[in-house]
């Protein structure tokens, strides 16, 4: 059996043949006071392959920072395999542009393959309206309100025709269709999802992506109204790694998470909500503050839904508040008895057995040992 995943350097990380690096660990679009978290984004390296979950503010400065982009002059996603959004929020997607855009000068004249995208699909109908409201908002684009990752990803590069159509006609680049396939993650059928009534019925994990170093599994979780909102699982010879997405409690996630080596899960501070909206704050508001605590698992609740799940270590990411102190999301490790960590920018774990060959292999020079030492820490109780 092999041990829990811990924070460490990349230096030792690199020597596992599947590594996790957590690019940013703030939830939410605010820019949050007095905290330098970057927008949620994950990168999990397998034999050298890489793979994002999420492309949130900041991912491809902190990508760079990480020490596990590729050396070089235009070559920093040469590695990049796949890339997976787990729902259709600002806070998972606002530089997923970045992505696409900077990747001619990033990457393309080394990609070995076009990279892989994998997101919701339409939701198909809209949400409903929350709240009492004097005036109904009008429907953005109506023409298509709810768009999915295929067309999201055509409409954003038709925004930046001017600049597409000089790339490719001055500096002789590639058509961008040949760097990316991108793919709406198809539903299997039958499971009777309704996006405005139970959006994560009980289903079995799906696959979605495999290769010869991961097999990608997907599962609706409870984002309400968000939907279809997934949480994955990947599969690698090394072990298994689990990413929440944004989620209520959810019996699926624990479905998705069972005996995971290391489960990301998203978590918010109920403390904070309490000031925000709670009995004796300035603005009670049950009604709201229920809608919210029912799309996402506060700090009492994570510990639990882990234990649930029997996974090996519990790092909490998609902060939010993301200025909540450190010792704050401690409390959230009551109720589970593996190893638990708050995760920060920047960290990295190794999964499974270490094999001390590869670490010199595949550490880029630059930033080797520097990252995660201060980050690392005891898990255990
Ligand atoms: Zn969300």
């Amino acid at each position: 059996m092999t041990s829990a995943p811990r924070p460490m350097t990349l230096d030792e990380a690199s020597a596992h043949g599947t590594r996790v690096t957590l690019l940013g660990t703030a939830g939410g679009p605010p820019w949050w006071e007095n905290s330098d978290r970057s927008g949620i984004s994950t990168l999990i390296t397998v034999n050298g392959a890489q793979y994002l979950i999420d492309c949130g503010e900041g991912w491809g400065p902190m990508f760079r920072k990480s020490g596990t982009s590729t050396p070089g002059f235009e070559h920093g996603i040469d590695e990049l395999r796949a890339v997976f959004i787990t729902h259709h929020h600002s806070d998972h997607t606002v530089d997923y542009p970045n992505l696409l855009l900077l990747a001619w000068h990033n990457g393309s004249n080394g990609l070995k393959r076009p990279v892989q995208i994998h997101g919701p699909g339409d939701r198909t109908v809209l949400p409903p309206i929350f709240g009492q409201r004097e005036h109904q908002p009008e429907v953005f684009n109506p023409d298509s309100p709810t768009p999915g990752i295929e067309e999201s990803t055509h409409r954003l590069l038709q925004a930046y025709a001017t600049d597409i159509n000089d790339r490719m006609r001055d500096n002789a680049k590639q058509d961008l269709s040949e760097i990316f396939e991108v793919h709406d993650i198809e539903l299997p059928g039958a499971t009777g999802e309704d996006p405005n009534g139970d959006p994560s019925p009980a289903m079995e994990p799906f696959e979605i992506y495999a290769d010869e170093n991961v097999r990608v599994t997907a599962i609706l979780v409870d984002h309400r109204p968000i939907f279809p909102a997934f949480a994955f699982r990947f599969e690698t010879a090394d072990g298994s790694v689990v990413i929440s997405g944004d989620t209520g409690v959810c019996e699926n996630l624990v479905t998705l998470a069972e005996g995971a080596d290391l489960l990301l899960h998203e978590c918010i501070d109920l403390d904070w909500v309490s000031s925000l909206m709670g009995p004796g704050s300035p603005k009670p508001d049950p009604y709201l503050m229920q809608h919210m605590l029912a799309a996402h698992t506060s700090t009492d609740q994570v510990g639990p839904q882990a234990e649930k799940a029997g996974v090996k270590t519990l790092v909490l990411t998609h902060l939010v508040p993301g200025n909540t102190p450190r010792e704050k999301w401690e409390e959230a490790r009551a109720g589970f008895s593996g190893d638990f960590y708050v995760g920060e920018d920047l960290m990295h774990f190794g999964i499974g057995t270490p094999a001390p060959d590869r670490a010199a292999a595949t550490v880029p020079a630059a930033l080797g040992g520097q990252m995660g030492r201060e980050l690392v820490g005891d898990g255990r109780r």
